[in-house]
């Protein structure tokens, strides 16, 4: 997979392209300069087409994002699908797990409201466990009003469809990711983690 950088047009700052979500320059957000566009900057210079990857992906050489994000966090066995809903993921995640992988979806906690059908009848019902990374919308920082009705019941959503719940609260409740995430896998159960609005924001 090509590297990239992030070059902010206004005053040349560089930001390492796999150091994580950055969508502005530091200067930027400190009043330094104004508004400013950050422009990846590819190290192949030519695209390879990638004709075994899905949809927009094949041109992952000059996507900064995607499974190349995920690779260069988790390492190359890592296999990253978009899809088009969350139940649509259970589906591939269940077949993933049939074919001995150790699967998990990223979605946002309104997509348990899209899944309880899936997950009851296939995934609780054949024992295939799930490791489920949400954002949990309705809580602290969230600026969607709409979004506060699904977040105060996904807890007991989750209980109620049998689903283990890890609810990071703090940043030092992130030790518990690991141990948790192996224990579903062991005892055949999924497992949603649910991580407040505040974490998925612009920190900076
Ligand atoms: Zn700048």
């Amino acid at each position: 997979m090509a590297d990239f950088l992030l070059r902010c047009v206004q005053c040349g700052r560089e930001y390492e392209g796999t150091a994580g979500v950055r969508l502005r320059c530091d200067r930027e957000l400190s009043g330094e300069h104004g508004p400013a566009l950050l422009r990846a900057q590819y190290e192949r210079r030519q695209i390879n087409v990638r004709t075994n990857l899905p949809g927009i992906f094949k041109f992952v050489d000059w996507l900064p994002t995607g499974p190349y994000y995920l690779k260069s966090q988790f390492g190359p066995t890592v296999v990253y699908t978009p899809v088009a809903r969350e139940e649509e993921g259970v589906g591939m995640a269940c077949g993933a797990y049939l074919a001995g992988r150790r699967p998990a979806i990223v979605m946002q906690n309104s997509g348990f409201g899209n899944s309880v059908n899936a997950i009851l009848s296939l995934l609780n019902y054949y024992r295939v466990p799930v490791v489920f990374v949400v954002s949990h919308r309705g809580s602290d920082g969230e600026s969607i009003e709409a979004q506060r009705m699904m977040g105060a019941v996904v807890l007991d959503l989750l209980k109620v469809i049998g689903v283990e719940r890890l609810n990071i609260v703090e940043p030092k409740m992130l030790a518990l990711i690991p141990p948790a995430v192996e224990q579903a896998y062991s005892a055949n159960r999924s497992l949603a983690i649910l991580l407040p609005f505040s974490f998925w924001m612009d920190r900076n």
